[in-house]
């Protein structure tokens, strides 16, 4: 609250009245907190990589005697932390990226269906690691959506790679793509590891794991869901999750369509 008095006249400093603004500031503040909340998260997740390669390159720039072996473990180590360091730097921008790009919808459609089938192609070989079986069911060989192709496939690959990351050796994943009078309906199951009650309202907070240790061994940011979670915002849709412990995992996108798709 600003109170600015309003004086009369100057020399005989009367005050006649005051006017006051009040602005409500918990948006702004709230804004501000998120900003310098992610800020924070940002340098710690981005120093934790480089404090560990610093610390191998220095171990191996003054031990001349380390042998062959330990060296190359070593350098694995490295190469991990700069591969995670380079997937943070990606989803970080992808990130600033959509949230910038919220409101600018391209002016073609892309074809999710097509979309699924080569993000699955491209999942293809972590999954047969596990042994992991992938089942996709779709109601027509054409389903629109006004998004960029990369973003769509970011949102299908970004739910996919987790449900592969958190399934069991031997697991199966069940995707079905339905396109019905006024919406688009896409889920992902999984019977992997599940995700505790008292965690599931906080998956889609950016850096936020279940387990983070789990996370990071399988390659995770933290940033996968937050990065689904605003291009579904983009697209004007919802997204929910259900699951149960040691049980499942699924995600459910729903996109309405726009009057000229529906029919
Ligand atoms: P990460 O890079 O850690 O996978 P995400 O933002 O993609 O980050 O997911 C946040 C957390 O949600 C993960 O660390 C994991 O604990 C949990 N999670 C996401 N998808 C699944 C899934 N299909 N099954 C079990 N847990 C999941």
């Amino acid at each position: 609250i600003n109170v600015d008095p309003i004086k009369m006249d100057d020399n005989k400093k009367i005050i006649i009245g005051s006017i006051i603004n009040i602005e409500d500031v918990t948006d702004k503040v709230r804004l501000e907190r998120m900003r310098s909340d992610f800020v924070a998260n940002v340098t710690h997740e981005l120093k934790t990589p480089l404090t560990s390669i610093n610390g191998f390159v220095e171990t191996l720039k003054s031990n001349s005697g380390i042998n062959k072996a330990t060296r190359m473990r070593f350098l694995e180590i490295i190469e991990m932390e700069s591969n995670r360091l380079q997937r943070l730097i990606d989803d970080i921008l992808t990130l600033s990226f959509i949230e910038n790009n919220q409101s600018s919808k391209p002016n073609y459609e892309v074809n999710i269906v097509d979309i699924v089938k080569n993000t699955i192609n491209l999942m293809d070989n972590m999954a047969k690691s596990k042994d992991i079986s992938i089942d996709f069911n779709y109601n027509k060989e054409e389903i629109l959506i006004n998004c960029q192709h990369d973003i769509l496939t970011q949102l299908v690959l970004n739910l996919l790679d987790n449900a592969v990351k958190y399934s069991n050796q031997g697991g199966q994943i069940k995707i079905n793509l339905l396109k019905s009078a006024g919406k688009i309906l896409f889920s992902i199951h999984d019977d992997g590891i599940g995700i505790p009650q008292e965690d599931i309202s906080r998956v889609f907070e950016r850096f936020y794991r279940v387990d983070k240790a789990r996370s990071q061994k399988a390659g995770g940011t933290g940033l996968g869901l937050a990065i689904v979670k605003h291009i579904v915002i983009s697209l004007s849709g919802k997204i929910k999750v259900n699951s149960e412990v040691g049980k499942y995992t699924e995600f459910i996108v729903e996109i309405p369509l726009s009057d000229q798709d529906k029919d």
